[in-house]
């Protein structure tokens, strides 16, 4: 073959993390068939949908069987019933956002990944450690990426303090994947004092918006100005167990730049010719997880996901094992005992407890001596798995 490949491809480093979780359980279990494997690694739900979702669900389909009701093609930027449901939701908790700003996508790691066509040659920064789509993406787009550091000392919660005023594309998680640190509104309104001032655009992921319980923002709109500089991604993967279904949301405010080139002039177009919708039964779906009933039940699943973590950590402050997150998130982030590194730590837990868990090394740098556990199993293994954490730390 003698085309030209995209070289950027190469600069991206090969993801191993969960590969190499994943061998090294496999390892271990054959050469230890008699033990039992606990898992608090993994980042994906376990409880079902939510009854609300589920007849939605057969209603639509059952539309789909009936020349009557049945649907085509999706409108790209989703059904006006679902985005009204989107906006009502942020109403649901003081936010206020255009149904006509909202674009439905299958869930926000698409949309992270294809945020990125709209922009040139700017610099990005990434807070480290973070979730790996967004440096990978723009690397695959040509861009450099330059980092923040999260650590103890800013309880991973990195500020702007001491960047030069380069103006940029700004990436925050809050709830944050994979230490669990929420910024406060005061954290929010610094980065989006530097963005107004500095003319960078924040994209912030609030794909764990669902599980803020301290009365931290649940989106960065709440932070007043952040309509002039930043764009926001959601998802019910986590809220409303989508994880398999796939819808999400990305809201992008027409008050973001002037003209017909800004964001939200771009993305509907970047979708009208990249996108065909979310298929009809899905939004029916979302819709259903978003109205009172759905969302109650909803909220009755991540309460369930909460006291998980609840137990973790209550066992980590026990240990006196320094941690971020397990509050408004499913995710606990601790610091790994005896300054052992991360797979370090990991292969002690795996072979002295038997507990699987995620080197933070796998997340960045900044993530290296850090280990994250996740609250998304089931009571019963997070019971046993912190008995023997317990007994081993
Ligand atoms: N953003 C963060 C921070 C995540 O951790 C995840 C999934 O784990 C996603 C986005 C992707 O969510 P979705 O399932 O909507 O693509």
């Amino acid at each position: 073959m003698n085309v030209q490949l995209n070289e950027n491809f190469a600069r991206i480093k090969p993801s191993y993390l969960f590969s190499d979780v994943a061998k090294r359980v496999r390892e271990y279990s054959a050469a230890h068939p008699e033990k039992k494997i606990l898992r608090l690694g993994i980042g994906d739900v376990t409880l079902p949908l939510a009854p609300t979702v589920i007849r939605a669900m057969h209603k639509a389909t059952d539309e789909m069987a009936d020349a009557a009701t049945f649907r085509g093609y999706a409108p790209e930027y989703g059904y006006d019933f679902l985005r009204e449901a989107v906006a009502r939701h942020y109403a649901s908790f003081g936010v206020t956002v255009s149904p006509d700003d909202v674009f439905i996508s299958d869930g926000a790691k698409s949309d992270l990944g294809n945020f990125v066509d709209l922009f040139g040659d700017v610099p990005v920064l990434v807070p480290d450690p973070v979730y790996p789509v967004y440096v990978d993406s723009n690397l695959m787009a040509g861009r450099n990426v330059e980092f923040v550091e999260g650590n103890e000392k800013n309880g991973f919660l990195p500020t702007p303090a001491g960047l030069s005023d380069t103006p940029r594309l700004i990436y925050l998680c809050s709830p944050n994947n994979p230490t669990g640190a929420v910024y406060s509104a005061a954290g929010l309104a610094e980065w989006v004092k530097f963005a107004l001032r500095t003319g960078s655009l924040i994209l912030f992921d609030s794909a764990y918006e669902a599980f803020v319980s301290d009365g931290s923002p649940k989106s960065i709109f709440a932070v007043k100005g952040a309509e002039k500089c930043a764009v926001e991604f959601c998802s019910l993967s986590k809220t409303a167990g989508f994880t398999g279904t796939r819808c999400g949301w990305t809201v992008v405010p027409a008050t973001l730049g002037d003209g017909k080139l800004a964001p939200k002039p771009m993305w509907e177009r970047r979708q009208a010719t990249k996108f065909n919708g979310v298929p009809y039964v899905v939004q029916r779906a979302a819709e259903a997880a978003l109205s009172d009933e759905g969302m109650a039940e909803c909220m009755a699943n991540i309460a369930y996901y909460k006291e998980n973590a609840a137990l973790i950590a209550a066992l980590l402050e026990k240990k006196g094992i320094p941690f971020t997150g397990g509050l408004s998130s499913p995710y606990l982030w601790l610091k790994c005992p005896g300054g052992m590194g991360s797979w370090e730590f990991f292969d002690y837990l795996l072979s002295k407890a038997q507990v699987v868990g995620t080197p933070g090394a796998g997340f960045g740098g900044a993530g290296e001596g850090y280990f994250r556990l996740t609250a998304f199993g089931s009571r019963e293994v997070t019971r046993e798995a912190v008995q023997r954490l317990d007994k081993l730390l």
